[in-house]
């Protein structure tokens, strides 16, 4: 049926517009006298409706006959909500099928008289996958002092959205200290009490790539538009915002749409509002609209019931003073926490050995000792002169060209920063100089990443490298 649809419109207009419009389209089923066909976005689906809404009415009452229906399957690319392809379907109604013979379309036809009987406005069943982490949620999120705000906000939240003045929610906190885990708990609690509404779960660097992907193939605005269909908006760790002012711009587009219609928005981020960088100010005001909850470093006997919830749920017994020898010895970071009970179960299943404080004070030792692990000199010119694509005998040359002596300082900087090595010991590492010189580099760099954005940027991308 389609093809034959095709001939005919193939017939009736330029073989340009038949290439852009008419070539992407996929038929995809065809049930009584409804045929469904898929379009790249939604820009495509409203410019078919504009512009070729008679051809193609025409083309199907021809094949199926006066009660001819269509019905449009608005793929997204597999980007914005991304693992399933999000679909938006959109049925037409047939109420006046055109027995025109002679077609001859205007192709900016804007007559509504054309447009409406051919689809009815309003009726949208939209379905977007959540994203959510069923795993993450309230009941497996234990309750201490170092959470207790920022969890019953999460509750006050997810018991309203919307409908409260945590609008938006910023979680804040650490890195392991749960932000993700409660973003998703919010999440999956309202889908929970109000299944109908949309929810979605983003993290900023997914949402700027699609931003991106969006500005690349011409699609800003389906971009905009899908998420200003949402009913609740999660987004984690804003700070990867920073610096990125087009993703910040369409964001805070994004953001005041739905804040005006009584939408809600969370947000994680790893500083508060005041100490985010490179965030613009009207921005970082809206983040402050709403409440700023902060997870702190939890105490220990907060670490103790995580740890024996968890295993608790993982089905594993182990002993009282095991459980604290460990809860005593990591503080900072629930994940880390996590880390050492699953590598000491591991470890002893592994090894057939029993699980003792011997091999408790070996797991956590590794674990401390891994957290610290000082990066050698070497091992900072490497990635520094990986970053700026150059070779580390070129990094260390007595050239003075001026990307090659900012690459130099970068890597005197961070070896100062990372490494316990002197002055002298760093200037002699890297490229003979004395101790004088990675002086005035560390200067330098510490003068330039306040006043140069470009360079700011060096000593971020530099310094979470140098991090992981
Ligand atoms: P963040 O996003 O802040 O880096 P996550 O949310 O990824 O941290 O949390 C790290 C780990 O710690 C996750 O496995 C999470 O389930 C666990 N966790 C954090 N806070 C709690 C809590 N209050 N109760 C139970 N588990 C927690
Ligand atoms: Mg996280």
């Amino acid at each position: 049926v389609w093809n034959n649809c095709l001939l005919f419109i193939k017939d009736n207009i330029q073989p340009q517009a038949y290439k852009t419009w008419f070539e992407p389209i996929v038929a995809v089923k065809l049930t009584d006298n409804a045929l469904s066909i898929q379009v790249p976005s939604k820009f495509f689906y409203e410019w078919l409706e504009e512009h070729y809404v008679k051809l193609l009415k025409v083309s199907l009452t021809k094949e199926l006959g006066e009660t001819a229906k269509l019905v449009y399957i608005i793929k997204m690319e597999n980007t914005y909500g991304n693992k399933q392809p999000f679909t938006e379907k959109i049925p037409s109604s047939n109420r006046s099928a055109v027995k025109s013979q002679n077609v001859d379309v205007p192709l900016n036809n804007k007559n509504p008289e054309l447009r409406n009987p051919f689809i009815i406005p309003g009726i949208r069943n939209v379905k977007i996958e959540s994203q959510l982490n069923p795993n993450y949620n309230f009941d497996n999120f234990l309750e201490g002092d170092s959470n207790r705000l920022a969890r019953s906000a999460g509750l006050a939240v997810s018991a309203k959205p919307g409908g409260t003045s945590f609008n938006p929610l910023l979680i804040f906190g650490g890195v392991g200290l749960g932000k993700t885990h409660l973003a998703h708990a919010i999440g999956v609690d309202i889908k929970d009490k109000y299944p109908e509404k949309t929810v979605l779960y983003i993290s900023a660097e997914k949402f700027t790539q699609q931003y991106i992907d969006s500005v690349k193939k011409n699609n800003r605005n389906d971009f905009i538009h899908f998420y200003q269909l949402i009913d609740v908006l999660v987004i984690d760790d804003v700070q990867f915002l920073s610096g990125k002012s087009g993703t910040q711009d369409v964001f805070f587009h994004i953001f005041n749409h739905l804040h005006q219609n009584g939408k809600q928005v969370i947000l994680t981020s790893d500083k508060a509002p005041v100490d985010m960088q490179d965030i613009e100010q009207r921005l970082l005001s809206r983040f402050k609209w709403g409440l700023s909850a902060e997870l702190q470093t939890p105490d220990f006997e907060t670490r103790v019931s995580i740890l024996k919830n968890k295993l608790y749920r993982d089905g594993v017994e182990m002993p009282e003073d095991i459980i604290e020898y460990v809860a005593k010895n990591i503080k900072s970071n629930i994940r880390e926490l996590e880390g050492a009970i699953i590598s000491l179960i591991a470890q002893s299943s592994f090894n057939k050995k029993e699980i003792n404080i011997e091999l408790a004070r070996q797991v956590v030792e590794k674990f401390v000792k891994n957290t610290k692990r000082e990066v050698s000199i070497d091992y900072i010119q490497k990635i520094v002169s990986d970053y700026f694509q150059m070779d580390v005998d070129t990094l260390q040359s007595k050239t003075r060209k001026r990307h090659i002596v900012q690459a130099r300082q970068l890597a005197m900087f961070f070896a100062k920063k990372f490494t316990k090595a002197s002055l002298a010991s760093i200037g002699s590492q890297i490229g003979k100089r004395d101790h004088a010189t990675v002086l005035h580099a560390c200067k330098t760099v510490d003068n330039l990443s306040t006043t140069d954005k470009q360079f700011r940027k060096y000593v971020e991308d530099l310094t979470k490298k140098l991090s992981v």
